[in-house]
């Protein structure tokens, strides 16, 4: 990345640049991995570029669909030019198939088919552990009011009908997803983060048998190998439909 931009934040998988326009940021995607709140890390070449490009794809799916993201254009292969936001320290998942952390925290068996989209939301903060947070927990924090609670569980609704159907058509089953909000500058609330193997479960649905194949972040959080395979089969699916 050019010099002339400072950086802004460093996550695990994303550095955020300023832009000289100041409602603007840019955002570089890393090759780097991380599970299990970064006690697992590895570094795969071409990661970067492959979430990077599947998230700009998808962000220009969801805006078609007139859903507000902070995603602005591509810059290039790794690197996108997005809407400042103030990000709301809150993660919304969003499952449609029982699998992982609900599977481990509950009696429900991994691959139950849920009756309606469940959301659980986490608090996003490392140093706590992203826990599990209640709706009560989350006003006596003041981390937003109830009425922007209430609009963000809407909107991730909405977005889970339009990527479960879109992922269909490439035969793709939408297990689950993490979702990130935040406010912009006139304090309107847009979709931020990425949308990517990174934070959605992906499962092949070019299976003869009921084998889980996952295209995603499970490759590398369960050993299975083949995490570029896997995102570059998925980039490769989206590029052939759209
Ligand atoms: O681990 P868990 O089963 O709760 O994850 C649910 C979904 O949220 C998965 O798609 C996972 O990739 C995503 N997630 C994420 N970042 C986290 C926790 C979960 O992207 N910190």
């Amino acid at each position: 990345m050019n010099n002339k931009y400072d950086l802004i934040y460093e996550g695990k998988a994303k550095k955020v640049f300023s832009h000289a326009e100041a409602d603007k940021v840019i955002i570089e995607f890393k090759d780097d991995a991380t599970a299990f709140n970064a006690l697992k890390k590895a570094k795969f070449e071409g990661k970067g570029k492959l979430n990077c490009l599947i998230s700009a794809r998808i962000f220009e799916l969801l805006i078609k669909n007139k859903i507000s993201t902070h995603f602005i254009k591509l810059e290039n292969e790794n690197t996108m030019i997005a809407q400042k936001i103030k990000v709301i320290p809150l993660e919304i998942v969003l499952r449609n198939i029982a699998y992982g952390s609900l599977c481990k925290q509950t009696t429900i068996k991994p691959g139950t088919v849920l009756a309606k989209p469940l959301i659980d939301i986490y608090l996003k903060n490392d140093e706590l552990n992203d826990p599990l947070i209640t709706k009560d927990r989350i006003e006596l924090m003041n981390i937003l009011e109830s009425k922007d609670l209430d609009l963000i569980i809407d909107l991730t609704l909405k977005i889970n009908k339009i990527l479960k159907s879109f992922f269909k058509n490439i035969h793709l089953q939408l297990v689950d997803f993490k979702l990130e909000f935040g406010y912009d500058l006139k304090k309107n609330i847009l979709l931020g983060d990425e949308i990517s193997p990174d934070n959605c479960r992906l499962w092949d649905l070019n299976q003869n048998n009921d084998t889980i194949v996952s295209l995603d972040k499970d490759r590398f959080r369960n050993d299975l190998g083949g995490l570029i395979e896997a995102y570059s089969e998925i980039n490769r699916r989206i590029n052939d439909f759209i």
